[in-house]
């Protein structure tokens, strides 16, 4: 006798036995016991999940000789039954859409529809893969579908339902069959061996895991498989020959690449890929067994357990490969990301090596997820460290020089602006401007000579709109000035105002406040020398700071080494590892209080 294979041999022959598709069956079981029969179905879904089967079962149930009520229907045992299981039913017609696909088939088909059925109730055709059919031969099989004969049902089944015309659809009742799930077909595999009589420990649970995972949604690809796999493991299933069955060798490099990346060893990684390319593997594949691999880790991860899909052997390895990521959950989800990104430009790109390779350099040198914990420590102590700063004046006024000036600025002292009473030694000032007074809180400060009205106490005249302003005669005063000047300026001829924004306050002497601006284009200097935005800028400057007689503007910013200089900027540089991209001046009324270049650029690493 010869072989029949296990999906044939094993095909259901009872609603209860089909796998994965229970609402469908559910509804078609119902349909059947209260005689609410269409005229047409569609049976839409991938290949090898059951459409096929599911017609037979429906037309077998239709023609089955079994009273209602009286057990399942179809019973597969009475005769009608057991006709349509063997092939042998003249009133169930199967038709190969991909073969009949013409107007001359589907017109024989009507003509042979009329007729009534030889034996039993109803006359039943399912044309299969009924895309495939010709636009004449849909409008012929519409023509039936609208005025179908009482007798006959069709059922269309298809793996692309897209194809059909709306015409076709809206007279079919539509039923979507979904991949079956591995688990089901693995549970449908074992079964089928306990009734084949394969002893349980010849089967390897793995091995089931691993063939319902190859099939991929499919009941008929797993079970071709699982014919493979006891013909090659004399009537075993192995894990191991079932691995070596599926050719898993590029699952190995797609483990490893995960190892490499997660390890961050780029080496071994670009190694894998080179292995892998010169196997003759497609590297897009090797990317999505690696996203797989990573994402199954990623659950583990999430959920401390492996998903039921996942070998024994699979879940020890996806352990291991967790341990090696430092930030667990997060390292998984960069990896993750850096790799869908880089498939989709390997998609796209005529170097997919080389996107792989660049993703794989790049994702091995990834940030270390404690750096984020790390900056934020940082960032606390560098906090500290300016509050340290404000709180001791002999420190801060030993080691600072003033930020924003030059060097060889004679009015360049500087003094700290403090959250602390007046009256603490040298260099303190109040952060409220007082009164015009003697200068005696800055005594230390060269070439503070109180010649000249300084800009401090200025600023402070106009009504209310006092300026919180560190000290007089210094930059880091006149800066807080010169941002309300800005505004000023900017709230009445906004384009001068932006110009003026990215000036820097260089000094103060005599009265004049000496800023510095970006060397800009003609445009930027044409608007800086006209004589009308000079004079408004001074017209407003002297309002708010009463004492002011005049701006100097100065192009070209100062250098940056003379901000770098600072200990406090040298501190950010060395702390984040960053460099100095821009000096600002820091505006608003807390200027004071953050004398250091606003945009410390950089990258932490
Ligand atoms: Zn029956």
């Amino acid at each position: 006798m010869s072989y029949q294979v296990l999906a044939r041999r094993w095909r259901p022959l009872t609603f209860e036995t089909v796998v994965g598709q229970a609402p469908i069956v559910r509804t078609l079981r119902n349909a059947l016991a209260q005689e609410r029969i269409a005229h047409a179905y569609l049976f839409a879904g991938p290949r090898g999940v059951g459409k096929t089967t599911t017609a037979r079962l429906l037309a077998m149930g239709l023609n089955c000789e079994q009273s209602p009520g009286a057990g399942p229907v179809p019973c597969a045992t009475c005769p009608a039954c057991r006709e349509v299981a063997a092939g042998r039913a003249l009133d169930v017609i199967e038709i190969d859409g991909a073969s009949n696909r013409g107007i001359d088939e589907v017109r024989a088909l009507r003509d042979n529809a009329r007729y009534a059925p030889a034996r039993g109730r109803r006359k039943v055709y399912i044309i299969d893969e009924v895309h495939m059919l010709t636009e004449p031969a849909f409008n012929a099989l519409l023509k039936t579908l609208e005025e179908p004969p009482a007798h006959v049902v069709f059922v269309l089944a298809t793996t692309e339902a897209r194809r059909l015309p709306a015409t076709i659809l809206s007279r079919c009742q539509r039923f979507d069959f979904r991949p079956i799930a591995g688990t089901e077909i693995a549970t449908a595999l074992r079964r089928i061996l306990d009734e084949e009589g394969v002893a349980a420990d010849a089967v390897e649970p793995d091995a089931l895991r691993l063939l319902a995972r190859a099939a991929d949604g499919s009941l008929r690809d797993a079970l071709s498989l699982l014919d493979t796999a006891l013909a090659y493991g004399e009537g075993r299933v192995a894990t191991r020959t079932v691995q070596e069955l599926l050719g898993t060798g590029g699952a190995d490099l797609a483990w490893n690449l995960a190892d490499a990346l997660l390890r961050r060893t780029a080496p071994a990684a670009l190694a894998g890929i080179g292995e892998a390319a010169s196997a003759g593997l497609d590297l897009t594949l090797l990317c999505q067994e690696t996203l797989e691999v990573l994402r199954r880790a990623l659950l583990l991860a999430v959920t401390g357990a492996p998903d039921p899909e996942t070998t024994d052997d699979e879940a020890t390895r996806l352990r291991a490969l967790g341990a090696l990521g430092e930030g667990g959950a997060a390292d998984l989800l960069l990896l993750l990301r850096g790799l869908l990104d880089a498939e989709a430009e390997m998609r796209r790109s005529p170097h997919p090596r080389v996107d792989l390779e660049i993703a794989a350099v790049r994702l091995c040198e990834r940030p270390r997820p404690e750096a984020i914990e790390t900056i934020l420590e940082r960032l606390e102590q560098a906090e500290s460290r300016l509050r340290g700063y404000g709180g001791s004046a002999e420190t801060a006024a030993a080691t600072q020089p003033d930020l924003l000036a030059p060097a060889p600025e004679p009015a360049s002292s500087g003094a700290r602006p403090a959250d602390r009473p007046s009256g603490s030694p040298a260099r303190v000032v109040p952060r409220t401007p007082r009164a015009p007074g003697p200068p005696e809180s800055r005594a230390s400060a060269p070439g503070s000579a109180g010649a000249a009205p300084s800009l401090a106490r200025a600023a402070a005249a106009p009504g209310g709109r006092a300026v919180d302003i560190a000290s007089p005669g210094t930059a880091v005063g006149g800066a807080a000035a010169w941002a309300q000047i800005v505004a000023e300026v900017t709230r009445v001829r906004p384009t001068l105002g932006h110009l003026l924004a990215e000036g820097v306050v260089v000094g103060e002497d005599e009265g004049r406040l000496r800023v510095a601006v970006p060397n800009g284009n003609a445009f930027v200097q044409d608007q800086l020398k006209n004589p009308t935005n000079r004079d408004l800028l001074l017209e407003i400057a002297r309002r708010l700071c009463p004492g002011l007689k005049d701006v100097v503007l100065t192009p070209g910013l100062p250098e940056v080494p003379a901000a770098s200089a600072h200990p406090l900027v040298q501190a950010a540089i060395e702390l984040f590892e960053g460099e100095i991209t821009q000096v600002r001046a820091v505006a608003g009324p807390a200027a004071g209080d953050r004398a250091a270049p606003e945009t410390l650029g950089g990258e932490a690493r």
